[in-house]
């Protein structure tokens, strides 16, 4: 991964360690490092320390609450423009309005789907930071625009179903990485999907067909054993 831009530093702070795990899990998944705090007091001396690229808070945190804590960033200079997502649980929705006077930039309930919280991380990351998470992603004369959702190769528009886009998506995020079949499941197709295995083939098999035509070279590697990864090599012979 040298010369690759280092992944977005994701800290949260939830006391229930059930949620606390899931978010570990599946942010890690997405290749963010991640820091996990249970009580708002601690995560205020860890945020002193250094700052995220975002924080995802908890509500009710013992310690210090995070309604409170996130006061208390927005004073700071160095947090000022920290992004903050805060969950909270059913019923304090009617704090909702409470949350984002104090400065969260966005707010979920829970229980919470977690494809959509992922897609709420992305999307406050790509307007914290546009230069982390760019809108198009590119290698050699493969181009894939998340705004549009649009792939182009050498020019041609490439139609993909939304399967084979998510999975080249992510592929293309972190070039030269192999993923597991197991991984992929879990990452393309959500958790909850209980998919054999071999699913993923297929839809590997669609997108290369879909990607590569005639001698063009294939940008997708199958590592026997392991799983599949995209060339970081591709593009640049
Ligand atoms: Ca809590």
């Amino acid at each position: 991964m040298s010369g690759a831009m280092s992944a977005p530093r994701i800290l949260i702070v939830e006391d229930e360690p059930a949620i606390g795990q899931l978010l570990v899990y599946n942010l890690e998944a997405e290749g963010y490092l991640v820091e996990h705090e249970e009580r708002g007091d601690d995560a205020q001396i860890r945020l002193a320390e250094s700052t995220p690229d975002l924080l995802i808070l908890d509500w009710m945190l013992p310690g210090v609450s995070g309604i409170e804590l996130c006061r208390r960033l927005r004073a700071r200079e160095e947090t000022r423009s920290l992004p903050v997502i805060m969950l909270t649980a059913r019923g304090e929705e009617s704090e909702r309005v409470r949350g984002l006077s104090v400065g969260a930039d966005d707010y979920v309930v829970k229980p919470f789907s977690v494809p959509e919280l992922m897609a709420r991380v992305r999307a406050l990351l790509r307007r914290a930071r546009p230069e982390r998470i760019a809108g198009r992603l590119q290698h050699g004369d493969l181009e894939l625009d998340r705004e549009t959702r649009r792939v182009r190769r050498a020019g041609r528009d490439i139609h993909l179903g939304p399967t084979e886009f998510r999975l080249l998506e992510y592929l293309m995020e972190k070039p030269g990485r192999v993923f597991s079949r197991s991984q992929l499941l879990d990452s393309v197709w959500g958790m909850a999907a209980e998919i054999d295995e071999r699913t993923v083939d297929v839809h590997v098999g669609r997108l290369r067909r879909a990607i590569t035509r005639g001698r063009e070279q294939d940008p997708i590697r199958t590592v026997r054993g392991s799983g599949y990864s995209f060339d970081e090599t591709f593009g640049k012979a």
